[in-house]
């Protein structure tokens, strides 16, 4: 019986197994993929952390691991598929919990949900190739790169909104390719949006094909309602048509939102007694390596005062 199991190794995982074992908590750290790290593993630079500017993301992955293996942090592959309850029994206080993986199951005290969210993606020809090319899912990791350069914004929500205001204070030209005749996003975005003088609207169109060499150089565009096909040059193509959290394990374990993000405070304490959440899997404002490592250690302080029962 672990004191602690952390379900996911990216930023989130990997802070709160550092101060896991800082903590002399049993912990073991439950992993999917072969590598730790999470997203940042497909992140080429990773510009916003304090203290590592410019930083490769898969280095940065590497650092993280590196840092709880430094200290004795156990690790075990497998994806967690379910996870049950167990009857404390009459002189128990609290329940405890199985985790099932497809390559094994534990016992645990506590259990840190960190599994991440992934954004959605467009399903098109040369998505997938230029992922770090140009194709990038989060404007304020990667808008940086194209100060002065032209860049396509592909949504209609609140997000694609920021994102094609926040591009268009560094780039020379934003496109904003939505597959409607109206957005989605608050009015007041929109208002500032259709101020900008170097923001263009394509309107009633979705985005077909990535095209490019080495770096992503131009993207088809169709409108839907005329079936008229346009290329438009551009250095960058932000695809913002949302995220979702990697949570469908775990639903009705813990109260999620309609979207499925875990819903939690800051200590990560769930609406079950023993399960916390922390990084992107948790509902909250913004979702950056720096906010998922600060849960990971704020989740391990709320796992320490309940595994006292404090
Ligand atoms: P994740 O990084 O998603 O890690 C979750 C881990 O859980 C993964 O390793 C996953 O394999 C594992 N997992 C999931 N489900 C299971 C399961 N059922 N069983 C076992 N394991 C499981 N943020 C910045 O601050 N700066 C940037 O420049 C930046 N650039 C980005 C660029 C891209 C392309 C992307 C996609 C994101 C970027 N981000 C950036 C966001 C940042 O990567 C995330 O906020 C951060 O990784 C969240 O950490 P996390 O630990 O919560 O989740």
């Amino acid at each position: 019986m672990r004191d602690l199991i952390i379900i996911g190794s990216g930023p989130a995982g990997l802070s709160a197994a550092v101060y896991a074992k800082r903590a002399g908590l049993d912990v073991l750290v439950i992993e999917k993929d072969p590598v730790s790290g999470g997203q940042i593993l497909i992140t080429y630079e990773v510009d916003n952390y304090l203290g590592l500017p410019g930083i490769n993301g898969f280095d940065m992955g590497m650092k993280f691991r590196e840092h709880a293996d430094k200290l004795g942090a156990e690790f075990a592959e497998g994806t967690v598929t379910a996870i049950e309850t167990v009857d404390p029994g009459s002189d128990s206080k609290a329940p405890t919990f199985k985790v099932i993986t497809d390559n094994g199951e534990y016992e645990t005290k506590t259990i840190i949900l960190a599994t991440g969210a992934s954004h959605n993606k467009l399903g098109i020809k040369g998505e997938e190739e230029f992922t770090g090319k140009g194709v990038s899912y989060c404007a304020t990791c990667d808008g940086a790169f194209f100060r002065n350069k032209v860049a396509v914004v592909n949504g209609g929500g609140d997000v694609a909104v920021e994102d094609a205001i926040f591009l268009a204070r560094g780039c020379s030209k934003v496109y904003l390719v939505h597959r409607r005749n109206e957005l989605r996003a608050a009015k007041i975005l929109q208002d500032e949006l259709l101020s900008l003088p170097n923001v263009e609207l394509v309107w009633d169109s979705i985005v077909e094909e990535v095209k490019g060499d080495a770096k992503v150089s131009s993207i088809t565009v169709k409108n839907v309602k005329t079936d008229e096909k346009k290329e438009i040059e551009t250095d960058a193509l932000f695809v913002a048509i949302g995220i979702h959290p990697l949570t469908e394990a775990f639903t009705g374990l813990a109260e999620m939102d309609e979207t499925g993000y875990i819903i939690a405070g800051e200590d990560g304490a769930t609406s079950t007694p023993g399960i916390f959440v922390a990084g992107d899997s948790r509902k909250k404002r913004l979702r950056q390596i720096v906010t998922a490592v600060a849960d990971g250690a704020n989740a391990v302080t709320a796992v320490q005062d309940f595994l006292v029962g404090k």
